[in-house]
């Protein structure tokens, strides 16, 4: 009998072809569909925009496969008893990569001044070379580890914060408090890619934004709740922070009358880092299906008791 997988997120038609020719890769029999009665369903591939959140009528179910990464709005269902997994697809970091890189470089180059204009002044401002620019990246997954080679393959004197300790080449690595306290020390532009959980939200408080050193730009593509928003418009007018480029907000969208759309020092990206790309990510869905219908673990599982 052939596995009934349901499709339930947004733009089935743009995600079923690829689906199809990753599932059909496989070899494993499958029925893939849009809509079923939730006891004949075997995986459920998921976004939380579906609105689905009871699984509780969900009585055959092998796994939920989450097409986002971040999976914050589902990690504390309890309804959800089978095991999660989240994204983690080559397409995904590689456009997480890209956007992040081009915003370290516009920082690190003043770039702003010159898109700006410099209204008739001949005003030479030398950046120093990437090799003498310190960037700190908070959180060295699959996406904060990508961005951090590719910032030192462009000479960056790079930094990394994670959760366990992290060995990656050339690039300095810390944990734990004091080792936020230093990596944040140092940082000159800071890029935030956590996840949001109850460990991390609103890491990036007033006390810990004084520790940044004056002036520092900060790139956050993780999730909005990892920065207290009124400490950051504080340090924004004080001057302790040069810049803020949000790509992503506590509410979405950003409401038209928040304070951060018409901030002279904020950059809004309407949560366009990255995206989940159908083609490869297609490929990670089949590879857990397949895990699934031959007994074998699961990849990029979630672990629910820390919440990512
Ligand atoms: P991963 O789970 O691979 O990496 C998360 C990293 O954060 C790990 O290094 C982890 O440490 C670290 N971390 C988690 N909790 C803590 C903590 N309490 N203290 C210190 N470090 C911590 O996630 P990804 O790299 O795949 O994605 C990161 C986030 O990016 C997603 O959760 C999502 O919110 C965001 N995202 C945003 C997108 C956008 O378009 N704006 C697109 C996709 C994702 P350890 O390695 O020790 O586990």
């Amino acid at each position: 009998m052939p596995c009934k997988i349901l499709f339930s997120a947004e733009n089935w038609s743009t995600w079923e072809a690829p689906l199809r020719t990753a599932l059909d890769e496989t070899g494993v029999a499958y029925d893939l569909v849009s809509d079923a009665a939730p006891e004949t369903v075997d995986y459920v591939v998921y976004a939380p925009s579906s609105g689905l959140l009871d699984f509780t009528p969900f009585t055959s179910l092998k796994a939920v496969l989450s097409l986002w990464a971040g999976v914050e709005k589902i990690v504390g269902n309890e309804t959800l008893q089978v095991p999660l997994a989240r994204m983690v697809d080559p397409g995904l970091t590689e456009g997480m990569t890209e956007w992040v890189t081009g915003h370290v470089l516009r920082h690190h180059l003043g770039m702003d001044a010159h898109i700006r204009g410099l209204k008739g002044k001949w005003r030479k401002d030398v950046p120093p070379l990437a090799r003498d620019r310190k960037v700190t990246i908070l959180g060295l997954g699959a996406l904060g580890a990508d961005a951090a080679r590719a910032l030192k393959a462009l000479n960056f004197d790079v930094a990394g914060w994670s959760r366990s300790p992290k060995t990656l080449d050339g690039i300095e690595t810390f944990t734990g408090d004091d080792g936020l306290a230093e990596a944040l020390r140092r940082a000159e532009i800071l890029v935030l890619l956590l996840p949001l959980t109850p460990g991390t939200e609103d890491l990036l408080n007033a006390d810990r934004l004084a520790r940044l050193p004056k002036g520092a730009m900060i790139v956050n593509p993780g999730r909005g709740p990892l920065i207290d928003d009124t400490a950051l418009l504080s340090a924004l007018d004080s001057g302790q922070v040069g810049h803020a480029t949000l790509d992503v907000f506590r509410v979405e969208p950003l409401p038209a009358d928040h304070p951060f759309w018409l901030h002279p020092k904020v950059t809004v990206t309407p949560h366009i880092a990255s995206e989940t790309r159908p083609a490869s990510a297609s490929r990670v869905i089949a590879e857990n299906v397949r895990r699934g219908e031959a007994g074998e673990p699961f990849v990029h599982l979630v672990d629910r008791s820390a919440g990512y």
